[in-house]
């Protein structure tokens, strides 16, 4: 039985967990730590998906803002979560678990094409799935690609995997007033422009009733304690 009250749940890795202490890219102890991580929690007995951001790659909005056109430049965006995907692909299998990257953007020769009942098999099967290339479009972000695989998979959360300790009235890192929430609502982060999420990410989890974990991933066992309800976090529900 598993040690956890949900059968199925998706992590959202923002590409800047992956950076470490480097400004830009993959830092490979990083990676190693929070794939070990992600396989700790699926060894709990939880169905694992994956969603990967890119951000220590490349962003849209800064290409755009450099003369690239937006829709390129989200494109390249897109193709940044391939690689950090791939990479946390490798590691989770070189911690002894199964893993299978999912592409929302084709590239058959790398990935498997994203396809959610494929998805579900793998999952069946105890695999991790890792979710490449967010929702495939541009003018989107991976934490609302995140949202839409938690909910057309049937995830029972969504935990959103921060570099803080959950969500704040404002940014902890710049304001010493800001201040700590232990729950909230979906509509609440979306009336007070919580910037942790987008407020396309929380208005489809809203729609979807998906309860969002909001924790940091800077500790090792993070992603386990907060599955266990014991790790510190703030919980967004309907
Ligand atoms: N992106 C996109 N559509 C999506 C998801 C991502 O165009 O559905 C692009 C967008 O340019 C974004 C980049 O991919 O800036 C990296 O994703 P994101 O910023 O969400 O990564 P994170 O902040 O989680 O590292």
């Amino acid at each position: 039985m598993s040690a956890v009250p949900y059968r199925r749940v998706l992590v959202k890795v923002s590409g800047e967990a992956l950076m470490g202490p480097d400004a830009f890219g993959l830092h490979p102890p990083t990676v190693t730590r929070i794939a070990a991580d992600l396989a700790d929690a699926r060894a709990l007995g939880v169905e694992l998906a994956v969603v990967v951001g890119g951000g220590n790659i490349f962003r849209g909005v800064q290409g755009a803002a450099k003369g690239l056109d937006r829709a390129t430049a989200d494109q390249l965006g897109m193709l940044a979560t391939v690689m950090n995907a791939l990479a946390l692909e490798a590691a989770i299998e070189a911690a002894g678990t199964p893993a299978r990257t999912m592409s929302a953007v084709a590239m058959p020769t790398v990935c498997e094409p994203y396809s959610r009942q494929k998805a579900l098999s793998h999952l069946a099967k105890g695999r991790v799935v890792l979710l490449a290339g967010g929702t495939g479009n541009p003018f989107f972000t991976t934490d609302t690609g995140g949202a839409l695989r938690a909910a057309e998979l049937g995830c029972g959360a969504l935990l959103k995997a921060t570099n803080v300790d959950g969500v704040y009235s404002s940014d902890p890192k710049a304001d010493p007033a800001a201040v700590r929430y232990e729950r909230l609502t979906h509509s609440e982060a979306i009336d007070r422009q919580l910037g942790v999420m987008d407020a396309a990410a929380f208005a489809l989890a809203r729609e979807s009733r998906m309860p969002i974990i909001v924790f940091s991933i800077q500790e090792p066992g993070a992603v386990t304690a907060v599955l266990r309800g014991e790790g510190r976090a703030t919980l967004v529900t309907a």
